[in-house]
Protein backbone atom coordinates (compact mmCIF):
# COMPACT_ATOMS: atom_id res chain seq x y z
CA UNK A 1 0.00 0.00 0.00
CA UNK A 2 1.02 3.36 -0.58
CA UNK A 3 -0.16 7.01 0.06
CA UNK A 4 -1.33 7.75 -3.27
CA UNK A 5 -3.90 5.13 -3.34
CA UNK A 6 -6.67 6.85 -4.31
CA UNK A 7 -9.04 5.21 -1.44
CA UNK A 8 -7.04 6.97 1.12
CA UNK A 9 -8.36 10.11 2.61
CA UNK A 10 -6.60 13.30 4.46
CA UNK A 11 -7.20 15.95 6.65
CA UNK A 12 -4.78 18.69 8.02
CA UNK A 13 -4.03 19.31 11.47
CA UNK A 14 -2.57 22.47 13.35
CA UNK A 15 0.31 21.21 15.54
CA UNK A 16 -0.49 22.78 19.21
CA UNK A 17 3.00 24.15 19.36
CA UNK A 18 5.71 24.51 15.86
CA UNK A 19 8.56 21.96 15.54
CA UNK A 20 12.00 21.54 14.20
CA UNK A 21 12.62 19.23 11.70
CA UNK A 22 14.12 16.68 13.99
CA UNK A 23 10.77 16.52 16.03
CA UNK A 24 9.18 16.21 12.48
CA UNK A 25 11.19 13.38 11.86
CA UNK A 26 10.26 11.66 15.28
CA UNK A 27 6.21 12.69 14.59
CA UNK A 28 6.51 11.03 11.13
CA UNK A 29 7.91 7.26 12.31
CA UNK A 30 6.49 7.16 15.36
CA UNK A 31 2.30 8.05 13.43
CA UNK A 32 2.85 4.24 12.07
CA UNK A 33 1.55 3.44 15.63
CA UNK A 34 -1.48 5.65 16.07
CA UNK A 35 -3.94 3.88 14.58
CA UNK A 36 -4.78 1.06 12.51
CA UNK A 37 -6.40 3.45 10.27
CA UNK A 38 -3.77 6.19 9.87
CA UNK A 39 -1.83 4.93 7.55
CA UNK A 40 1.17 7.85 8.49
CA UNK A 41 1.48 11.87 9.33
CA UNK A 42 3.28 14.03 7.26
CA UNK A 43 4.29 17.26 8.70
CA UNK A 44 4.39 20.61 6.88
CA UNK A 45 7.83 22.13 5.65
CA UNK A 46 7.40 25.40 8.28
CA UNK A 47 6.76 22.89 11.33
CA UNK A 48 3.35 24.07 12.06
CA UNK A 49 0.35 21.20 10.60
CA UNK A 50 0.48 18.24 9.88
CA UNK A 51 -0.90 16.01 6.95
CA UNK A 52 -3.35 12.90 8.22
CA UNK A 53 -3.48 10.02 5.61
CA UNK A 54 -6.54 8.20 6.93
CA UNK A 55 -7.38 4.62 5.69
CA UNK A 56 -10.47 3.51 4.05
CA UNK A 57 -13.30 2.91 7.09
CA UNK A 58 -12.11 5.39 9.71
CA UNK A 59 -14.22 7.13 11.99
CA UNK A 60 -13.01 10.02 11.43
CA UNK A 61 -14.11 11.74 14.82
CA UNK A 62 -12.17 8.83 16.39
CA UNK A 63 -9.79 9.26 14.27
CA UNK A 64 -8.95 13.28 14.39
CA UNK A 65 -9.04 13.14 17.96
CA UNK A 66 -6.62 10.30 18.13
CA UNK A 67 -4.28 11.98 15.93
CA UNK A 68 -4.72 15.42 18.16
CA UNK A 69 -3.87 13.20 21.32
CA UNK A 70 -0.48 11.97 19.70
CA UNK A 71 0.47 15.12 18.21
CA UNK A 72 0.08 16.99 21.46
CA UNK A 73 2.46 14.70 23.03
CA UNK A 74 4.88 14.28 20.31
CA UNK A 75 5.37 18.08 20.44
CA UNK A 76 6.12 18.61 23.90
CA UNK A 77 9.69 17.10 23.17
CA UNK A 78 12.73 19.26 23.68
CA UNK A 79 15.25 19.86 21.32
CA UNK A 80 17.94 22.28 20.64
CA UNK A 81 20.67 20.04 22.60
CA UNK A 82 23.96 20.78 21.37
CA UNK A 83 25.05 18.17 19.53
CA UNK A 84 28.63 16.70 20.47
CA UNK A 85 30.98 15.15 18.33
CA UNK A 86 33.13 12.80 19.34
CA UNK A 87 34.83 11.54 16.14
CA UNK A 88 34.03 12.57 12.58
CA UNK A 89 36.86 10.15 10.19
CA UNK A 90 36.95 11.22 6.07
CA UNK A 91 37.00 8.33 3.63
CA UNK A 92 40.04 7.91 1.30
CA UNK A 93 37.16 6.75 -1.47
CA UNK A 94 36.85 10.26 -3.76
CA UNK A 95 33.95 8.47 -5.97
CA UNK A 96 30.20 9.51 -5.36
CA UNK A 97 27.76 7.94 -2.64
CA UNK A 98 25.95 4.69 -4.61
CA UNK A 99 21.93 5.34 -5.29
CA UNK A 100 19.57 2.57 -4.85
CA UNK A 101 22.27 -0.31 -2.99
CA UNK A 102 19.06 -2.50 -1.77
CA UNK A 103 17.71 -3.04 -4.67
CA UNK A 104 21.62 -3.63 -6.60
CA UNK A 105 22.16 -6.10 -4.04
CA UNK A 106 19.15 -8.04 -4.49
CA UNK A 107 19.75 -7.69 -8.20
CA UNK A 108 23.01 -9.15 -8.06
CA UNK A 109 21.59 -12.49 -6.12
CA UNK A 110 23.77 -11.21 -2.73
CA UNK A 111 20.31 -10.53 -1.06
CA UNK A 112 17.20 -11.53 -1.02
CA UNK A 113 14.33 -10.03 1.23
CA UNK A 114 11.59 -11.27 2.64
CA UNK A 115 9.19 -8.41 2.65
CA UNK A 116 8.56 -8.00 6.42
CA UNK A 117 11.73 -6.96 7.48
CA UNK A 118 14.22 -9.92 6.87
CA UNK A 119 16.96 -10.56 4.81
CA UNK A 120 19.06 -13.22 3.68
CA UNK A 121 22.11 -12.57 2.35
CA UNK A 122 25.45 -14.42 0.45
CA UNK A 123 28.85 -13.55 -1.00
CA UNK A 124 30.18 -10.46 -0.64
CA UNK A 125 27.27 -8.90 1.51
CA UNK A 126 27.78 -12.29 3.68
CA UNK A 127 31.46 -11.79 3.76
CA UNK A 128 31.27 -8.07 4.65
CA UNK A 129 28.92 -9.05 7.32
CA UNK A 130 31.29 -11.59 8.77
CA UNK A 131 34.35 -9.35 8.36
CA UNK A 132 32.45 -6.19 10.42
CA UNK A 133 31.78 -8.80 12.77
CA UNK A 134 34.80 -10.27 13.39
CA UNK A 135 37.33 -6.94 12.80
CA UNK A 136 34.77 -5.75 15.67
CA UNK A 137 34.96 -8.98 18.03
CA UNK A 138 39.07 -8.04 17.57
CA UNK A 139 38.99 -4.84 18.41
CA UNK A 140 36.83 -5.75 21.10
CA UNK A 141 39.27 -8.12 22.39
CA UNK A 142 42.50 -6.22 21.87
CA UNK A 143 41.48 -2.88 23.73
CA UNK A 144 39.05 -4.45 26.86
CA UNK A 145 40.36 -8.33 26.83
CA UNK A 146 36.20 -8.55 26.21
CA UNK A 147 35.00 -12.44 27.04
CA UNK A 148 33.16 -14.23 24.39
CA UNK A 149 29.40 -14.83 25.23
CA UNK A 150 26.51 -16.32 23.36
CA UNK A 151 22.67 -15.77 24.26
CA UNK A 152 19.57 -16.82 22.83
CA UNK A 153 16.89 -15.19 20.35
CA UNK A 154 14.20 -15.24 22.83
CA UNK A 155 13.83 -13.31 26.13
CA UNK A 156 11.23 -14.27 28.59
CA UNK A 157 8.47 -10.97 29.40
CA UNK A 158 10.01 -11.11 32.97
CA UNK A 159 13.21 -9.88 32.22
CA UNK A 160 12.03 -7.49 29.67
CA UNK A 161 10.01 -6.16 32.06
CA UNK A 162 12.99 -5.55 34.34
CA UNK A 163 15.07 -4.13 31.96
CA UNK A 164 11.76 -1.29 31.10
CA UNK A 165 11.52 -2.38 27.99
CA UNK A 166 7.43 -2.31 27.88
CA UNK A 167 7.79 1.30 29.42
CA UNK A 168 9.56 2.98 26.95
CA UNK A 169 9.15 0.95 23.88
CA UNK A 170 6.06 -1.17 24.14
CA UNK A 171 4.83 -0.65 20.73
CA UNK A 172 8.54 -2.35 19.61
CA UNK A 173 7.79 -5.62 21.28
CA UNK A 174 7.76 -9.36 19.68
CA UNK A 175 5.33 -11.65 21.48
CA UNK A 176 5.98 -15.91 20.83
CA UNK A 177 2.38 -17.38 20.62
CA UNK A 178 1.69 -20.59 20.20
CA UNK A 179 -1.54 -23.32 19.99
CA UNK A 180 -2.83 -24.13 23.31
CA UNK A 181 -2.58 -27.78 24.57
CA UNK A 182 -5.88 -28.44 24.10
CA UNK A 183 -6.33 -31.76 21.54
CA UNK A 184 -9.06 -30.46 19.77
CA UNK A 185 -8.14 -26.70 19.13
CA UNK A 186 -4.57 -28.24 18.23
CA UNK A 187 -6.72 -30.66 15.32
CA UNK A 188 -8.55 -27.99 14.62
CA UNK A 189 -5.61 -25.94 13.72
CA UNK A 190 -3.84 -29.14 11.99
CA UNK A 191 -7.48 -29.70 9.91
CA UNK A 192 -7.75 -26.08 8.57
CA UNK A 193 -4.19 -25.96 7.37
CA UNK A 194 -4.40 -29.37 5.71
CA UNK A 195 -6.62 -28.05 3.05
CA UNK A 196 -5.99 -24.83 2.76
CA UNK A 197 -4.18 -22.33 0.08
CA UNK A 198 -2.28 -20.14 2.50
CA UNK A 199 -1.82 -20.40 6.11
CA UNK A 200 -4.24 -20.18 8.48
CA UNK A 201 -3.69 -18.70 11.67
CA UNK A 202 -5.33 -20.49 15.28
CA UNK A 203 -8.61 -19.42 16.30
CA UNK A 204 -8.08 -16.02 18.54
CA UNK A 205 -8.98 -18.03 21.89
CA UNK A 206 -6.54 -20.84 20.68
CA UNK A 207 -3.40 -18.67 20.67
CA UNK A 208 -1.49 -18.55 23.79
CA UNK A 209 0.99 -15.63 24.54
CA UNK A 210 2.91 -17.11 27.30
CA UNK A 211 5.50 -14.83 28.27
CA UNK A 212 7.93 -15.23 25.71
CA UNK A 213 9.39 -12.60 23.57
CA UNK A 214 11.80 -12.52 20.43
CA UNK A 215 14.96 -10.42 22.21
CA UNK A 216 14.35 -6.05 21.36
CA UNK A 217 17.94 -5.27 22.39
CA UNK A 218 21.04 -7.17 22.06
CA UNK A 219 22.48 -6.23 25.61
CA UNK A 220 19.26 -7.34 27.84
CA UNK A 221 19.77 -11.17 27.90
CA UNK A 222 23.22 -10.80 29.52
CA UNK A 223 21.70 -9.20 32.73
CA UNK A 224 19.84 -12.27 34.25
CA UNK A 225 23.27 -14.28 33.73
CA UNK A 226 25.05 -11.39 36.05
CA UNK A 227 23.18 -11.80 39.21
CA UNK A 228 25.05 -12.49 42.36
CA UNK A 229 28.11 -11.74 40.84
CA UNK A 230 30.66 -9.03 42.25
CA UNK A 231 32.67 -7.30 39.46
CA UNK A 232 35.82 -5.84 41.89
CA UNK A 233 37.44 -5.71 38.62
CA UNK A 234 35.33 -4.41 35.45
CA UNK A 235 34.61 -6.88 32.76
CA UNK A 236 33.62 -6.93 29.44
CA UNK A 237 31.66 -9.30 27.00
CA UNK A 238 31.26 -9.60 23.37
CA UNK A 239 28.87 -11.38 21.26
CA UNK A 240 26.76 -11.45 18.23
CA UNK A 241 23.12 -11.04 19.15
CA UNK A 242 19.99 -11.56 17.27
CA UNK A 243 17.93 -8.52 17.47
CA UNK A 244 13.83 -8.03 16.88
CA UNK A 245 12.23 -4.59 16.63
CA UNK A 246 8.21 -4.32 15.30
CA UNK A 247 9.24 -1.70 12.91
CA UNK A 248 5.32 -1.83 11.17
CA UNK A 249 5.26 0.05 8.00
CA UNK A 250 9.02 1.85 8.34
CA UNK A 251 10.34 -0.82 7.56
CA UNK A 252 12.54 -0.92 4.24
CA UNK A 253 15.88 -2.71 2.78
CA UNK A 254 18.99 -3.09 5.25
CA UNK A 255 18.27 0.39 6.73
CA UNK A 256 14.91 -1.03 9.18
CA UNK A 257 14.71 -4.54 9.40
CA UNK A 258 12.35 -6.22 12.05
CA UNK A 259 15.57 -8.82 12.36
CA UNK A 260 18.49 -7.83 12.68
CA UNK A 261 21.93 -8.79 14.20
CA UNK A 262 23.97 -6.58 16.52
CA UNK A 263 27.54 -6.66 17.79
CA UNK A 264 27.43 -6.33 20.94
CA UNK A 265 29.87 -5.56 23.74
CA UNK A 266 28.55 -5.06 27.24
CA UNK A 267 30.81 -3.81 30.56
CA UNK A 268 30.55 -4.11 33.75
CA UNK A 269 32.67 -2.66 37.38
CA UNK A 270 32.32 0.68 39.04
CA UNK A 271 31.78 4.21 37.54
CA UNK A 272 35.51 4.64 36.91
CA UNK A 273 35.51 1.44 34.73
CA UNK A 274 32.35 2.04 32.73
CA UNK A 275 33.45 5.25 31.55
CA UNK A 276 36.56 4.65 30.99
CA UNK A 277 35.77 1.78 28.31
CA UNK A 278 33.31 4.43 26.46
CA UNK A 279 36.31 6.80 26.26
CA UNK A 280 38.21 4.09 25.14
CA UNK A 281 35.41 3.00 22.93
CA UNK A 282 35.59 5.97 21.01
CA UNK A 283 38.98 5.56 19.36
CA UNK A 284 38.18 1.81 18.43
CA UNK A 285 34.88 2.92 16.49
CA UNK A 286 37.23 5.46 14.52
CA UNK A 287 39.50 2.10 14.20
CA UNK A 288 36.76 0.26 12.73
CA UNK A 289 35.63 3.41 10.39
CA UNK A 290 39.43 3.75 9.02
CA UNK A 291 39.68 0.33 8.11
CA UNK A 292 36.39 0.45 6.41
CA UNK A 293 37.38 3.49 5.05
CA UNK A 294 33.97 5.14 5.58
CA UNK A 295 32.94 8.63 6.38
CA UNK A 296 31.48 8.54 10.22
CA UNK A 297 30.26 10.75 13.25
CA UNK A 298 30.05 9.78 16.62
CA UNK A 299 28.22 12.39 18.66
CA UNK A 300 24.90 12.74 21.75
CA UNK A 301 21.81 10.94 20.61
CA UNK A 302 18.57 9.57 22.43
CA UNK A 303 16.40 7.08 21.25
CA UNK A 304 12.98 6.80 19.58
CA UNK A 305 10.78 5.88 22.79
CA UNK A 306 7.26 5.78 22.27
CA UNK A 307 5.19 8.85 21.72
CA UNK A 308 3.51 8.90 25.71
CA UNK A 309 6.86 9.19 27.32
CA UNK A 310 9.00 10.37 24.49
CA UNK A 311 9.80 14.21 25.45
CA UNK A 312 10.79 13.40 29.30
CA UNK A 313 13.00 9.93 28.62
CA UNK A 314 14.72 12.12 25.74
CA UNK A 315 14.87 15.02 27.93
CA UNK A 316 16.23 13.21 30.42
CA UNK A 317 18.51 11.47 28.06
CA UNK A 318 19.96 14.20 26.40
CA UNK A 319 20.82 16.34 29.51
CA UNK A 320 22.94 13.35 31.13
CA UNK A 321 24.67 12.79 28.14
CA UNK A 322 24.09 8.34 28.20
CA UNK A 323 23.72 7.70 24.86
CA UNK A 324 25.99 8.45 21.75
CA UNK A 325 25.33 7.15 18.44
CA UNK A 326 27.27 5.87 15.78
CA UNK A 327 26.33 7.91 12.49
CA UNK A 328 27.32 6.90 8.91
CA UNK A 329 25.98 9.19 5.91
CA UNK A 330 23.91 6.80 3.06
CA UNK A 331 21.60 7.61 0.98
CA UNK A 332 17.87 7.58 1.28
CA UNK A 333 15.51 6.27 -1.42
CA UNK A 334 15.03 9.40 -2.76
CA UNK A 335 19.06 9.73 -3.09
CA UNK A 336 18.93 12.38 -0.53
CA UNK A 337 22.07 12.15 2.58
CA UNK A 338 20.74 10.83 5.36
CA UNK A 339 22.72 9.96 9.02
CA UNK A 340 22.29 6.15 9.37
CA UNK A 341 22.97 5.24 13.12
CA UNK A 342 25.10 2.02 12.77
CA UNK A 343 25.66 1.60 16.16
CA UNK A 344 25.59 3.50 19.94
CA UNK A 345 26.98 3.99 22.99
CA UNK A 346 25.64 3.67 26.07
CA UNK A 347 25.56 4.25 29.69
CA UNK A 348 23.34 2.80 32.29
CA UNK A 349 24.50 4.20 35.58
CA UNK A 350 23.70 1.32 37.94
CA UNK A 351 19.72 0.53 36.52
CA UNK A 352 20.78 -3.03 35.22
CA UNK A 353 22.99 -3.52 38.68
CA UNK A 354 20.15 -2.84 41.28
CA UNK A 355 17.49 -4.49 39.01
CA UNK A 356 19.51 -7.38 38.66
CA UNK A 357 21.58 -7.77 41.63
CA UNK A 358 25.13 -7.61 40.38
CA UNK A 359 27.49 -5.50 42.54
CA UNK A 360 30.96 -3.66 41.94
CA UNK A 361 33.56 -2.93 44.98
CA UNK A 362 31.94 -2.23 48.56
CA UNK A 363 29.09 -4.14 47.52
CA UNK A 364 27.32 -1.23 45.73
CA UNK A 365 25.12 -2.11 42.65
CA UNK A 366 27.53 -2.36 39.75
CA UNK A 367 27.36 0.23 36.42
CA UNK A 368 27.12 -1.19 32.67
CA UNK A 369 27.34 0.43 29.42
CA UNK A 370 27.10 -1.32 25.94
CA UNK A 371 27.63 -0.79 22.70
CA UNK A 372 25.93 -2.13 19.65
CA UNK A 373 26.84 -2.01 16.26
CA UNK A 374 23.78 -2.46 13.63
CA UNK A 375 25.90 -5.04 11.49
CA UNK A 376 23.35 -4.66 8.51
CA UNK A 377 23.42 -1.01 8.73
CA UNK A 378 27.24 -1.39 8.84
CA UNK A 379 27.12 -3.61 5.40
CA UNK A 380 24.83 -0.71 3.75
CA UNK A 381 26.79 2.45 4.89
CA UNK A 382 29.89 0.48 3.12
CA UNK A 383 28.22 -0.28 0.11
CA UNK A 384 26.90 3.23 -0.12
CA UNK A 385 29.69 4.67 -0.29
CA UNK A 386 32.47 2.66 -1.94
CA UNK A 387 29.69 1.46 -4.76
CA UNK A 388 30.01 -2.12 -6.85
CA UNK A 389 33.53 -0.88 -8.44
CA UNK A 390 35.85 -3.37 -6.50
CA UNK A 391 38.59 -1.37 -6.85
CA UNK A 392 36.92 1.71 -4.96
CA UNK A 393 37.06 -0.19 -1.88
CA UNK A 394 40.47 -0.55 0.83
CA UNK A 395 42.58 -3.37 0.03
CA UNK A 396 41.93 -5.44 3.45
CA UNK A 397 38.37 -5.73 2.50
CA UNK A 398 38.28 -6.22 -1.14
CA UNK A 399 40.36 -9.06 -0.11
CA UNK A 400 38.06 -10.76 1.60
CA UNK A 401 34.70 -9.98 -0.06
CA UNK A 402 35.08 -9.71 -3.25
CA UNK A 403 38.27 -12.44 -3.29
P1 LIG B 1 19.97 0.81 19.85
O1 LIG B 1 20.15 -0.20 20.93
O2 LIG B 1 18.55 1.23 19.66
O3 LIG B 1 20.90 1.98 19.95
O4 LIG B 1 20.32 0.02 18.52
C1 LIG B 1 21.62 -0.44 18.23
C2 LIG B 1 21.86 -0.41 16.74
O5 LIG B 1 21.04 -1.38 16.09
C3 LIG B 1 21.47 0.89 16.05
O6 LIG B 1 22.46 1.87 16.18
C4 LIG B 1 21.32 0.43 14.61
O7 LIG B 1 22.56 0.37 13.95
C5 LIG B 1 20.78 -0.97 14.76
N1 LIG B 1 19.33 -0.98 14.50
C6 LIG B 1 18.35 -0.50 15.32
N2 LIG B 1 17.14 -0.71 14.79
C7 LIG B 1 17.35 -1.31 13.59
C8 LIG B 1 16.49 -1.79 12.55
N3 LIG B 1 15.16 -1.71 12.65
N4 LIG B 1 17.06 -2.36 11.46
C9 LIG B 1 18.41 -2.48 11.34
N5 LIG B 1 19.26 -2.06 12.29
C10 LIG B 1 18.75 -1.48 13.40
ZN1 LIG C 1 22.86 -2.55 24.87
Amino acid sequence: MNTHNHNFSEFMSDLPREVDHEVAGDIEKESVFVSPFIERIHVSEDGKSARVVVRPGADLEETQEKAKRFLAVMVRQVTGFEIKVFVDTKRKDQGPYYVGVNDELVKRGWMHDYGKGQVAYSGPVLKLAKLINDKAGELYQAAFNAKDAHFPAMIDADTLHKCGYFDSHPNAVTFVGNVIEDFDAIEEFRRANSCSEGALMPHQDHIHIDGMCLNPAACFPCYPTLSGQSFDEGRCYTWLGRVFRYESRNINGLDRLYEFNVRELVFVGDEDYVRSVRAKALPVVEQLASFMDIDCQVQTATDPFFATVSAAKKFWQASQEVKNEIKIPALGNDGSVKQLACGSINLHGNFFGKRFGFTCKNGEPAQTGCVGLGIERWVLAAFTQHGFDEARWPDAVRNVIFG
